[in-house]
């Protein structure tokens, strides 16, 4: 375990906000965590904690003052040797265990590469596997929650590792346990999947649909592969969202809303008067009388795509994507933007949009 004061957390999120923490913990094993709880050190360094993975779904605002912990738990283990991968016959599936602080991503190519379905839809998606299972990722019809087993943690109040079953994770829209009542409780280290050699692509999302017929017709093979799916999505990502590398941001800035019909009837008369009667608004049946409109439609309709304001901007291709344009943004001005934006949505469409990102 290592322990360090006054960290700089610039390249630990993704939005580049040059803060730091007055504490900074990385740790390597769930033991270690359990070590130091149990013998009570946690009590000599500074309130509050926060666990982080990538920083990829946060806004810190400020310095932190309390304590931030980072686990370098870094492993893919499946349950069966993984000689043994290449014969799973296709009805059979294999459960992988993966250490918290394993990149989303990598896990993603050793299943494209194991010829694993599962997490196909989701590749490209930064952050670490600990924090996915946290946020529920989703992309392209497929949200982690369909392939997770069971996520296991370390207990902060019993001070030892325990299980979380699927269902008891809660998961909902970008939405878990460990969010809401559990939150700030549970350390996950590792997260157990269940994948399968032989379901097939979910291509249920129109756009990948269509693009990953095209690869397919272009590839000349006879079916889905899940490197061809994971390739189709990362071409599909990088056409629309900015490269954390190059430009930060957080990706999707807001939630996409679910109103009441009555809500999306008046969107819908605004944008019938404005473009025709023929114009079809996006929008998602969610079920009990209420709709989910798309945030990246409210938005650009409000005209703030590719806008620039001093440091911060809306991306060009993307407006639910709010960006550090220059690397130099202060947190101020994304906060400021931000609350801009929501401002116009709510005067243009009555909708208030609450924030995907969570502030620090
Ligand atoms: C360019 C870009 C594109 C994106 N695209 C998508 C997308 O398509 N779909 C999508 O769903 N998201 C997307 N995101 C958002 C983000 O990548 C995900 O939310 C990701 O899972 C966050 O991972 P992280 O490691 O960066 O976690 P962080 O942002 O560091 O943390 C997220 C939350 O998890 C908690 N946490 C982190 N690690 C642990 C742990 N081990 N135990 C307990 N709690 C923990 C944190 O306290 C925090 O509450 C995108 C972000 C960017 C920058």
């Amino acid at each position: 375990m290592e322990i360090s004061c006054n960290h700089n957390l610039r390249k630990q999120n993704t939005f580049g906000m040059d803060v730091s923490c007055a504490c900074y913990v990385e740790y390597g094993s769930a033991d270690e965590l359990v070590m130091f709880f149990s013998e009570g050190k946690q009590f000599s360094l500074p309130r509050p904690f926060l666990h982080i993975g990538k920083g990829s779904n946060l806004l810190f605002t400020k310095d932190f003052e309390g304590t931030v912990f980072h686990s370098g738990i870094k492993f893919i283990r499946p349950a069966v040797p993984a000689d043994n991968i290449p014969s799973i016959s296709r009805t059979e599936t294999v459960d992988v265990e993966v250490g918290a602080g394993t990149l989303w991503d990598d896990f993603c190519i050793w299943c494209a590469e194991n010829s694993l379905w599962g997490p196909e839809n989701l590749s490209g998606i930064p952050g670490e596997t600990g924090a996915a299972a946290v946020q529920n990722i989703g992309a392209y019809g497929v949200e982690i929650q369909d392939i997770i087993k069971e996520v296991r943690c370390f207990d902060a109040v019993t001070c030892s590792v325990k299980t979380i079953t699927k269902t008891d994770c809660h998961y909902g829209y970008r939405d878990s346990v460990f969010k809401q009542s559990a939150k700030g409780r549970y350390i996950v280290t590792s997260v157990v999947f269940t994948l399968s050699a032989g379901t097939g692509p979910r291509l249920a999302y129109g756009h990948l649909k269509a693009a990953a017929e095209k690869a397919l017709a272009a590839s000349g093979c006879k079916e889905f592969s899940p490197a061809m799916i994971r390739s189709v999505v990362l071409g599909i990502r990088d056409a629309k969202l900015p490269d954390p590398a190059k430009t930060g941001s957080a990706g999707s800035f807001f939630k996409n809303p679910v109103v009441p019909k009555i809500f999306y009837d008046r969107v819908e008369h605004y944008a019938k008067s404005k473009y025709g009667q023929d114009y079809e608004v996006p929008h998602f049946d969610a079920g009990s009388g209420f709709i989910k409109i798309p945030a990246a439609w409210l938005i650009d309709q409000s005209g703030w795509k590719g806008y620039r304001e001093g440091n911060a901007g809306v991306w060009e291709k993307q407006p639910l994507v709010l960006v550090n344009a220059t690397g130099k943004a202060a947190p101020e001005e994304i906060v400021a933007l931000a609350g801009r934006i929501t401002a116009s949505v709510v005067n243009l469409f009555g909708i208030e949009l609450t924030p995907e990102v969570e502030y620090i």
